[in-house]
């Protein structure tokens, strides 16, 4: 049993972040799209709404489970759930230059990979963050985002 942890705040899960972890159910047995909270962070949906979006997209997709990732490190997680490989979406080099030492890092951890997709030429410039500003100023953001997601986004609009 191959099994792959996709991880990131999904807040909200969109379209870019839905074909990487289709790519990744290609590849492996089981795929668990890991929801982290940061407590740092200043998220726009809870991480039961997050999770709950990403479960309602994903639900008729074979070999996804959706859960939380809880405190502590990614790469001890990895080894609790028996995964082997973290997979990640690169969207331009910056991304690469941030993921490249967190992979290393995690590999001397616990052994854990990391497998890096590059995004698909359509999603290279979706964010969780674009969207949703995009959203607020009153821009129409359906075709980056699964339906799940445009209902809780509600009607924006700049005020
Ligand atoms: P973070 O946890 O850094 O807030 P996100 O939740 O936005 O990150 O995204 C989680 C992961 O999804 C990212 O680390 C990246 O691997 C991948 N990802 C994000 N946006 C895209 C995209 N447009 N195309 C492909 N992969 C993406």
């Amino acid at each position: 049993m191959r099994r792959a942890v996709c991880p990131g705040s999904f807040d909200p899960i969109h379209n870019g972040h839905l074909e990487v972890i289709a790519r990744a159910a290609s590849l492996f047995d089981e795929v668990i799209v890991a929801v982290s909270t940061n407590y740092a962070k200043k998220y726009r949906f809870t991480l039961e709404e997050r999770i709950g979006m990403a479960r309602e997209t994903l639900a008729s997709l074979r070999g996804i489970v959706v859960e939380p990732v809880g405190e502590g490190l990614l790469a001890e997680y990895c080894r609790r759930r028996g995964a082997s490989a973290i997979v990640k979406g690169l969207r331009s080099s910056s991304d690469f230059d941030y993921e490249l030492p967190m992979a290393t890092m995690n590999r001397q951890l616990t052994g854990v990979e990391t497998v890096f997709l590059p995004a698909e030429g359509h999603y290279l410039h979706l964010s969780s963050t674009l969207i949703k500003e995009v959203h607020t100023l009153g821009g129409d953001v359906s075709e980056f985002v699964p339906k799940s997601v445009l209902r809780r986004l509600g009607s924006g609009g700049a005020v």
